[in-house]
């Protein structure tokens, strides 16, 4: 749709205001989609042209927009992506557009930049620094190159290149700041692919070839070759012109992956998450925009990128509690990927050796294709689990290696193999206690307790991330030299390990343990590489990241996730559970995995032990289904936060009273009770849940409902569509 000079358009800003703007159209018109800066107050903003004007204004009175942006308009399938997920996730139309441009310097006039070409110019003299400069300029091969990577590349200062410059012997060029990736070839040829993964591509295939919506449910254990096979995929949706998105969940675990790419199609691929720099964030969001970036691998919010022709959206372990995003907009990124590609007429392809309940119930419903991978590729089978009965154990009080798993440990390090720790807490001890009067130290404005990270000498809160040094003497009693650390975190661990093995190289992953993604990313890539005998991580390495050298995994508490009331417990261990194992025994040599437990007999542990992955499965749908509980039924959880505790009570209470549109569709509300966190950055917090039939019109009986509340600057409500926890 054109709007000419002049004509009134409505215009979607990310200002918290529940509506669109009306403006005039600029000089030269606009058409419906262009990103637009338009006055607001004395402020300029961005926004988005999303439709004509609403308003019968008094068209002197209105101001114009002041500039259509240099960036392709808006599609209607993304504005129609907005809209749905809006509705869905019950956010406001400004806070989803957020999502959608998030582009830096998006409101920036097109920069260029100066690059250097070789030129035909002869300087009077050649010095060495000066050879050197030509050759580092020619091994660029005619790729743009800018000076100060020139000056790093051969090592001489700026006046030598300035030098070159003045003879001629170099040109300056004026070039576009952001430039495509470089083309990916999706015509060389893969790895040749087993039979069973033939036949898994071949599913692929068939969608991508229909440019049709469709979700795969690709299921295989961990190294039977899922990326190899959706690879495959890529490379044909490449070959059909269209885009297509990787989400990874642990995006800083990527390095393999980028070079997997790499070798795979001649190039990397563009990369959305929060580890990448400002220029080069800036860089994808435009190419992406303007179809100069093929193939992109990003964490969830790459979702909200502005493909012209997206043809496929891969959700790597998409049963990873990582795609759903838990601050401001709450959404899940494997639900908001299915959304996306079929408004695309895209194919989505969910990748997981331990699918979701929703996803595994999905494919049964015959919703999503359902594609098995069964074998581990070549001679890597699934490692050997069993469990180490702790009961039956001597381990002294303040220690968690047991002797079964010391000998196990033992053994890998005689035959020069790695065994990997595995404990999911980060930190040296979850608890600070003081012997003297037992109290234990909590964070200030959360409830929950500080953890002590001995390595930075600090006590931590998980929840605000807030810091203060180790007290000497006990914040309560005062009694000095008292606080001790109770409970197993990785770094305590450690310190247990070097005990145990003096002479073992040990190494400790742990996200809070690394400045940056790319420390991490390196230490990981050293660890495969075999810079360490005996790792210890948190949840980090469960995800992702190929280690050929191990071959023993021990979980040092495999009860942990099984303690509290979360209901979707037993299938979050069961997948944490078989995702580390898996870790173990990739490559010719078969891996062990122990599981230290105080409760071999619990059902999860029998069934993470014996691997009958459908029996759980149908056991927990089982048990979901007569609760009513998703999939089976709808959930959303409310949670009300405020500073002032009897408030959030109160309009916790008269929310529950005043259910009646609840009521009229069918569904029941729960509480108000306190969220399990019931007090983050000061802030108490009390959680109302609302369970309805499938097939409600749930959203809108929510949104009828909680119209009822004014929040304000203290109170605030928030809504969570399929909360993970409940
Ligand atoms: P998954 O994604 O299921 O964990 P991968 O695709 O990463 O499995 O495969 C596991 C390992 O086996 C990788 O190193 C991969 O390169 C290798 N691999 C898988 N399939 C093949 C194949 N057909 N030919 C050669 N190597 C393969
Ligand atoms: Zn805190």
């Amino acid at each position: 749709m054109r709007f000419e000079a002049g004509d009134l358009v409505a215009v979607l800003t990310t200002q918290p205001l529940d509506r669109t703007l009306d403006y005039k159209a600029p000089e030269g018109g606009c058409v419906q989609g262009d990103f637009v800066e338009v006055p607001l107050g004395p402020r300029k903003v961005v926004g988005v042209v999303w439709g004509p004007g609403q308003g019968d204004w008094d068209p002197a009175k209105l101001r114009r927009v002041l500039r259509v942006l240099d960036t392709p308009p808006m599609r209607d399938e993304m504005r129609a992506f907005l809209t749905r997920a809006a509705r869905y996730t019950l956010t406001p139309m400004p806070a989803m557009l957020r999502l959608a441009t998030r582009a830096p310097g998006l409101g920036d006039a097109p920069s260029m930049r100066k690059v250097l070409v070789a030129g035909e110019g002869e300087p009077a003299r050649m010095t060495e620094a000066r050879m050197r400069v030509m050759d580092a300029l020619a091994a660029y091969g005619g790729a743009p190159v800018t000076q100060a990577e020139l000056v790093e590349a051969a090592g001489v200062s700026a006046s030598v290149i300035k030098g070159l410059v003045a003879a001629g012997a170099i040109h300056e060029q004026d070039t576009p700041r952001d430039l495509p990736y470089p083309p990916l070839d999706p015509a060389r040829p893969g790895k040749p692919l087993t039979p069973e993964q033939e036949a898994a591509a071949g599913h692929l295939l068939h969608g991508i070839e229909a440019e049709a919506y469709g979700t795969t449910l690709l299921k295989g254990v961990t190294g039977s070759g899922k990326t190899e096979v959706y690879l495959e995929a890529v490379a044909a949706c490449l070959a059909k012109g269209r885009q297509a998105l990787v989400l990874l969940p642990e995006i800083a675990l990527s390095a393999e992956f980028l070079t997997r790419v790499e070798a795979r199609f001649g190039a990397r691929p563009a990369e959305w998450h929060s580890g990448v720099t400002m220029t080069e964030r800036r860089r994808c969001w435009r190419m992406v925009a303007e179809g100069g970036a093929r193939f992109v691998v990003g964490a969830r919010s790459a979702l909200f990128l502005p493909f012209q022709d997206l043809g496929l959206i891969v959700v790597d372990e998409e049963h990873d509690t990582s795609y759903k995003q838990e601050e401001g907009v709450l959404y899940n990124a494997r639900d908001m990927a299915v959304l996306r590609a079929s408004l695309a007429s895209a194919q989505v392809v969910l990748a997981s050796a331990t699918p979701s309940l929703e996803s595994w119930a999905n494919a049964e419903a015959g919703k999503y294709l359902r594609v098995d991978l069964g074998a581990r590729f070549g001679a890597a089978e699934l490692p050997e689990m069993a469990a180490i009965d702790m009961r039956a154990e001597e381990v002294p009080f303040g220690r968690w290696l047991s002797p079964s798993l010391k000998r196990a440990v033992t053994a890998r390090l005689e035959a020069g193999e790695q065994s990997l720790l595995f404990l999911n807490r980060r930190g040296y001890a979850p608890v600070t206690l003081c012997r003297a009067c037992g109290h234990q130290i909590g964070c200030e404005t959360c409830d929950a307790r500080m953890v002590e990270h001995r390595f930075q000498k600090r006590l931590m809160c998980h929840q605000c991330g807030a810091t203060r040094a180790i007290p000497e003497a006990c914040p309560s009693c005062e009694a000095e030299g008292k606080l001790a650390a109770v409970g197993p975190g990785v770094e305590r661990l450690a310190e247990e390990a070097a005990e145990a093995f003096p002479d073992a190289r040990i190494a400790v992953l742990s996200s809070d343990l690394f400045g940056s993604a790319r420390a991490l990313k390196a230490q990981i890539v050293e660890i495969a590489e075999g810079a360490a005998d005996i790792i210890i991580g948190t949840q980090l390495v469960a995800k992702g990241h190929n280690f050929p050298l191990l071959t023993l995994v021990g979980v040092i508490d495999a009860d942990l996730g099984l303690q509290g009331s979360d209901l979707r417990a037993a299938e979050r261990t069961f997948q944490l559970m078989r995702q580390v194992a898996g870790r173990a025994g990739r490559a010719e040599k078969r891996g062990e995995a122990l599981l230290q437990t105080y409760q071999p007999d619990h059902p999860v542990i029998r069934a993470i032990l014996t691997g009958d992955e459908e029996a759980f499965w149908r056991a927990e749908a089982g048990e979901r289904h007569a609760a009513g509980m998703p999939p089976y039924g709808r959930m959303a959880g409310i949670i009300l936060s405020s500073p002032d505790l009897q408030e959030v009570f109160d309009l916790g209470n008269a929310l529950a009273r005043n259910h009646a549109p609840l009521s009229a569709v069918g569904a029941t509300v729960y509480g108000p009770a306190p969220a399990p966190i019931a007090r983050i950055r000061g802030r108490h917090r009390v959680r109302l849940l609302v369970t309805a039939p499938k097939g409600v019109a749930l959203q809108d009986a929510l949104a009828r409902w909680v119209g009822q509340v004014k929040t304000g600057p203290n109170l605030r409500l928030a809504v969570d569509i399929d909360p993970q926890s409940f």
